[in-house]
């Protein structure tokens, strides 16, 4: 029986278990992995008091912090459901070889972060921080001066072009609509952030647009799309990708708590979900902004949040 189960070890996961070891509770961290999507963030300069660093280092000084209070980790266990008996919880996981683990718990606070939503096209998985970023606030200034393709229709692709705008020489955005379509081809985009994107010199929109390839052997250097409205093949010399056709919130184990259309799970502004000793914090919860230390600063508050459920904990 322990007092809490932590789910994931990336950012948001590792500060709770900080601040719960240290209040002496029977905590534990089951993980898939360490590091997250921590570690895939490549260079990372708004951690503060760090200037520059990578993600991968930054990812392994967490797990070093978590290590040095000897918190137990079973990584390599992906949870799969949630049950809940009385007021307790049991979190049902299972290791890559498909052995299930229960875990019996007080409280869980769940930081399984997201995934992004991929294209599928040709390449896309080889060339993937070469070239191919899903993330433009962490990695657009990396192509300053550089030409650069967004691809997606929604809020965050003309976000990331406009802020590619600033930075690249030269902006393509791919949707697949035509103009004709609600704003300009952006149907889920605000209007507003639209008319400045198409009002941006640098940016070149591209409508009907379909993306099947990316090219490039060892970095981008092109992207391959069929348009849908001729039929024909076109290709565009770019040397960076941005990525924004959404996210998946690894939030399927969950049953009980609330969440959003899109899966994310809901919050309060104390890490309380909707589900009694259910605890979330990250990019896994509806929270807009998905950053690092936005996922440790609520990483912290759900253990807060939940030693405090666990001290009024009633059997
Ligand atoms: C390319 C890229 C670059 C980025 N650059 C920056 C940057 O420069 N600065 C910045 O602040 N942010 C950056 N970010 C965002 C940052 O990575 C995230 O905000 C942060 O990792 C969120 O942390 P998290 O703990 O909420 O979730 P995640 O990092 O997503 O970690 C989730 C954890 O949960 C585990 N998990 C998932 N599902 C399960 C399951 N079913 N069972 C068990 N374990 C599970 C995973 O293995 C992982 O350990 C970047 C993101 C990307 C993709």
């Amino acid at each position: 029986m322990y007092d809490l189960v932590i789910i994931g070890a990336a950012a948001a996961g590792p500060a709770a278990a900080i601040y719960a070891i240290r209040r002496g509770l029977n905590v534990i961290i089951v993980s898939k992995d360490t590091g997250g999507e921590v570690a895939l963030s490549g260079e990372v300069e708004n951690w503060p008091s760090v200037i520059h660093t990578t993600g991968v280092e930054l990812a392994k000084q967490f797990t070093d912090h978590i290590k040095h209070y000897n918190v137990p980790l079973d990584e390599g266990y992906e949870v799969t459901s949630i049950s809940q008996e009385g007021n307790y919880h049991s979190v049902h996981a299972k290791d890559y070889a498909g052995k299930e683990k229960i875990y019996q718990t007080k409280a869980v606070i769940v930081a399984s972060g997201i995934h992004p939503r991929e294209l599928n096209a040709i390449h896309e998985k080889e060339l993937k921080g070469r070239g191919i970023t899903y993330c433009t606030v962490c990695d657009g200034p990396l192509f300053k001066g550089k030409v650069t393709a967004t691809i997606g229709a929604g809020n965050s692709a003309v976000e990331s072009a406009l802020m590619m705008g600033g930075i690249a020489q030269k902006v393509y955005v791919l949707t697949k609509y035509g103009p004709d379509e609600n704003n300009n081809g952006f149907p889920k985009a605000e209007n507003i952030l639209v008319k400045k994107m198409m009002a941006t010199p640098t940016i070149e929109v591209v409508h009907y647009a379909n993306t099947t390839e990316m090219v490039g052997d060892t970095k981008l250097t092109g992207i391959k799309y069929t348009d849908s409205k001729t039929g024909e093949e076109k290709e565009l010399a770019v040397d960076g990708a941005m990525v924004h056709i959404g996210v998946i919130p690894n939030s399927d184990f969950i049953d009980c708590a609330q969440k959003d259309e899109g899966k994310q799970i809901k919050v309060d502004r104390l890490c309380n979900t909707s589900c009694k000793g259910i605890f979330a914090a990250g990019d896994v919860t509806d929270i807009p902004y998905k950053q690092i230390s936005i996922a440790v600063g609520m990483g912290a508050t759900a253990a807060l949040s939940a030693i405090d459920y666990i001290n009024h904990f009633e059997e």
